[in-house]
């Protein structure tokens, strides 16, 4: 069942209903392990295109529009009261998060302004204006 490797891409084309070249047919006529292998793929091949066929011309369940329509009919799904308390929790949770990060952000802004300040304010203590250091320096 084992094809000659120097044969076996032109065998597998020969399965695939390419025809055969006149080398490839009398090799055929005289090597089992190549014929076997041609009829063993042409088998498959044949499996194959039944599957394909079947699946072709399945038809959908003959109830399937009726119950499409029962569930169209049906309306919107309502959700369980447990949908509701989990939502409420989220939304608690997200707005706690959200009061507590706006007020860790006040928190930092304001200790930073309260710092920037306190430097300037230490900068404007040491502070002296041009003309009082010139006349100290200079002695008229
Ligand atoms: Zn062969």
């Amino acid at each position: 069942m084992t094809p000659c490797g120097r044969w076996r891409e032109e065998l597998i084309d020969h399965a695939l209903d390419q025809p055969a070249s006149a080398a490839l047919s009398v090799h055929l006529a005289t090597c089992s392990g190549c014929a076997a292998a041609l009829a063993d793929w042409r088998a498959r091949m044949g499996q194959l295109d039944a599957g394909v066929r079947a699946l072709v011309v399945r038809e959908p369940a003959p109830n399937l529009r009726a119950r499409v329509l029962a569930e169209i009919g049906s309306g919107p799904t309502r959700f369980p009261l447990a949908w509701g308390m989990r939502t409420a929790i989220v939304g608690a949770v997200l707005i706690a998060s959200i009061v507590l990060v706006t007020y860790g952000v006040a928190l930092k802004k304001g200790g930073a302004q309260s710092t920037a300040l306190a430097s300037a304010g230490a900068a404007l203590s040491h502070w002296r204006a041009p003309t009082d250091v010139l006349l100290e320096n200079t002695r008229y």
